[in-house]
């Protein structure tokens, strides 16, 4: 490990949490994440780091939010890499807990989050946003922060989790950034590591499909049937892509819309091979 690396402090426990906490200056600004750290996750810990006196970021691949055992499973980790990657970024505090730290146990409480929960990725991950929004409710009281960031990419777990903070009077302010992407377009993502070569250089074609959507809606195209049918049509173009849903939805309710008038949120869900991405672009 670097230097630098050794002025990032590692905590498994919640009582050496709560002691490291203590003595760290406020506001504190916190990044949930699952490790195996990208650049998504460094733009998060730089805007805490630019907005808050201290940075504290969890990695934690948390259970309850996969649905098969495998998808769980096959989740990369490498945590001496991200704690350096975490020290890179000026991060303080990296809490790491084992699964009985976060739910010991007796745990039996769930964190169910309403109409916002159950379209698009709740309806095609059933369990999926309660195991998310119950993981992010303990850390939020474990962590105490002013602030917490997340990222748009995963538009729809960011509006459950302001709903379930908002709604459980819990003080930690939610904070969502722009998705960071590569060069292609293709967003950032830990399970991108899973692709075939031959994935990646299709994988692609997600984001432009919706940026073909944008295009045509800056346009003037305000037919939400008609945006669908152009991302599903790029969609079909590449035989290695399986789209699971292409919607066009209220950005705040996500509700499907017939047509686009208030902000919208173009998003998809597909699969390459046993690999499912999602991407989303706003229409405003
Ligand atoms: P994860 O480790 O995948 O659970 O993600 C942790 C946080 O990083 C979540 O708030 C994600 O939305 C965010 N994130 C993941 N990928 C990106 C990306 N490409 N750009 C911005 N934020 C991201």
């Amino acid at each position: 490990m670097t230097d630098i690396a050794r002025s990032t402090r590692v905590v498994r426990t919640r009582a050496e949490l709560r002691e490291a906490l203590g003595g760290l200056p406020r506001p504190i600004g916190f990044v949930p994440t699952m490790g195996w750290l990208h650049v998504g996750h460094r733009s998060l810990m730089q805007r805490a780091r630019a907005e808050d006196a201290t940075t504290v970021v969890s990695i934690f691949v948390n259970p309850r939010q996969f649905g098969a055992p495998s998808d769980l499973e096959q989740y990369p980790r490498a945590e001496a890499r991200d704690v350096e990657i975490c020290a890179e970024e000026g991060v303080a505090l990296v809490f790491a807990p084992a699964v009985e730290e976060v739910y010991p146990p007796g745990f039996d409480t769930t964190v169910s989050v309403g109409a916002v929960a159950r379209p698009l990725e709740g309806a095609a991950r059933p369990g999926h946003f309660e195991g998310v929004a119950t993981v992010v409710a303990v850390l939020f009281n474990l962590v105490g922060a002013e602030r917490a960031y997340f990222g748009r990419k995963d538009y729809q777990q960011l509006l459950v989790i302001r709903q379930m903070a908002r709604d459980l009077a819990i003080a930690t302010e939610v904070v969502g950034l722009p998705t960071v992407r590569a060069p292609d377009g293709l967003a950032v993502s830990s399970r991108n590591v899973h692709l075939s070569p031959a994935e990646r250089v299709a994988a692609p074609v997600v984001h432009r499909a919706l940026a073909g959507a944008v295009a045509a809606w800056q346009r003037g195209e305000r037919s939400a049937d008609a945006l669908r049918r152009m991302m599903s049509d790029a969609l079909a173009g590449e035989p290695l892509a399986n789209p699971e849903y292409v919607s066009v939805a209220d950005a705040r309710t996500l509700r499907e819309l017939e047509v686009v008038e208030a902000p919208a949120l173009l998003s998809t869900a597909v699969r390459f091979g046993s690999t499912r991405l999602i991407d989303n672009e706003p229409l405003e």
